[in-house]
């Protein structure tokens, strides 16, 4: 079994759920007391926040790199961004280490595809609905078209994510709020919604709705464990 690093703590309240359903999905395949080899880097996302804010994305850069070489050198063999917005800084994160970074974006759109759906809503951080680094990924290497929610739509899921979410709070209101979002993407055509923000499945979930809904924490995950029981 290869060890699988985590670049987590964006926000913790995510990374837990990675912690938890990579053990589940090693347990599911090996059986018994199984469970996966984890070496975990969990940053302080207050001051990956505030340089968010600041559109200092070489220093969360600078972080992010630092955390994937102690990666490396604690004898992870992969290793996973617990974060579709710190995706932005992926191709210089990867550059600084050997060991291969499973991208969010991609492990999701593979999923999507073998699903029959090239048509999507996307829900996530502005950055991340707003930015070419995450859809444009998915539109030029996959053939995946976007479509993302309106201005004032776009702003209530950020908030919501930052404000609430990212500090475990969950809120009834902000659910409805949520899934008239996916409504109406639904609505425009979308076949299908990326929840493309790793703390939105603690809001809404697939038994919430019949629009199918792709979990980028729980597909993100498989996806690792995957590539971590690959030769065993
Ligand atoms: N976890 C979130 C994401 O998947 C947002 C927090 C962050 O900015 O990293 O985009």
């Amino acid at each position: 079994m290869k060890t699988i690093g985590l670049i987590g703590g964006m926000s913790w309240e995510s990374t837990s759920l990675y912690y938890s359903a990579l053990n589940q999905g090693v347990r599911e395949t090996l059986g018994g007391l199984h469970s996966a080899k984890i070496c975990l880097y969990s940053v302080d996302f207050h001051e990956i926040e505030q340089l968010q804010r600041l559109g200092k994305w070489q220093d969360t850069a600078d972080i992010l790199v630092k955390a994937a070489k102690a990666l490396e050198a604690g004898g992870a063999d992969l290793f996973l961004i617990c974060s579709n917005t710190m995706h932005k800084v992926a191709a210089e994160v990867q550059a600084a280490v050997k060991i291969p970074l499973l991208h969010i974006a991609d492990a999701t759109a593979n999923e999507l595809l073998t699903d029959g759906i090239t048509k999507v809503g996307l829900l996530g951080t502005a950055f991340t609905m707003q930015q070419e680094f995450y859809k444009g990924r998915l539109v030029e290497e996959f053939g995946i078209e976007v479509i993302t929610p309106n201005a004032e739509q776009q702003q209530k899921v950020h908030e919501v994510i930052y404000q609430e979410l990212c500090l475990g709070q969950i809120d009834k209101e902000s659910k409805r709020y949520y899934l008239n979002v996916i409504e109406d993407l639904f609505d425009q055509g979308a076949q299908a919604i990326i929840l493309g923000c790793t703390e939105i499945t603690l809001l809404v979930q697939q038994a919430d709705t019949s629009i199918p809904l792709y979990d980028t924490t729980a597909i993100h995950a498989q996806s690792a464990v995957e590539a971590a029981l690959d030769n065993v």
